[in-house]
């Protein structure tokens, strides 16, 4: 069963966001095991301290490398290796579909959420396998990073999406983004589902879908759309 260790601050606020839905489901069905270790059990500071004020000086604070690595030592005691442990930063490799089917083969995997002006870089050089970003943007903490990433990887991990929730023909896959979804009714104000759909002749309806796939690749992913091509021998 595929593990992910959440070290965090906050630990509710992951656990409540992971437990629902198709991730929920899937806790509950035993394909995946979702824990939070809350950094601050770990601190040895008698007033529960985790951070403390930058060397050099500057804005905010850092989480220092204690708490954290005796947080980590925890898990590694428990599962007697050392775990891919992914630290969410901005400063990381942008997160990718190709990237969460990969980690998805992983059995056990560990989330390191930073807060404030980020982590002891000493604490990662220790710990860290993989330096993480969800984007170019700077979030407050690593909590909905970590969320994400967990969201994503799931959805890969086998048992956990029903047939009918496949990821099989999904955006990104085959480098093209899905092509337009209808459900009922036939028409809704004024706007009707192509007719090629309604027709029940298969091979159609996928040349249909494919049509409309590469377009929209090509209008809103460029980049995308010519990895495509390349790929199609183009
Ligand atoms: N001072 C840091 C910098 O300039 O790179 C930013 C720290 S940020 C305010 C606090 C924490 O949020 C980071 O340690 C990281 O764990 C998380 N975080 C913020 N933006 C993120 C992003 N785009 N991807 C992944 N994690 C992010």
């Amino acid at each position: 069963m595929t593990t992910f260790y959440i070290l965090t601050l906050f630990p509710e606020m992951v656990l409540d966001g992971l437990h629902t839905s198709i991730i929920g489901r899937a806790v509950k069905n035993e394909h995946l095991r979702i824990e939070a270790v809350n950094i601050r059990d770990f601190t040895t500071n008698k007033h529960g301290k985790v951070d403390d004020y930058p060397y050099g000086g500057g804005a905010g604070m850092v989480m220092q490398a204690q708490p954290i690595y005796d947080a980590y030592q925890s898990i590694v005691a428990r599962i007697e290796k050392r775990p891919r442990t992914i630290y969410l930063t901005p400063k990381g490799e942008t997160f990718s579909q190709t990237k969460a089917r990969k980690l998805a083969q992983e059995e056990n995997i560990v989330f390191l959420c930073g807060h404030y002006e980020g982590v002891d870089e000493r604490v990662l050089e220790e710990i860290v396998t993989d330096y993480v970003s969800i984007g170019d943007y700077v979030l407050t903490g690593g909590e909905l990073p970590a969320m994400v990433m967990i969201d994503a990887i799931s959805r890969m991990v086998p048992g956990v999406l029903s047939n009918q929730e496949s990821g099989e023909t999904e955006t990104f896959h085959n480098y093209l983004l899905e092509y337009p979804q209808y459900s009922r009714p036939e028409e809704w104000m004024g706007r009707k589902v192509p007719e090629v759909l309604l027709s029940g002749h298969h091979k159609n309806i996928e040349k249909w879908r494919l049509e409309q796939s590469i377009r929209l690749t090509k209008e809103n992913r460029p980049d995308l759309y010519e990895k495509y091509k390349e790929q199609e021998g183009d």
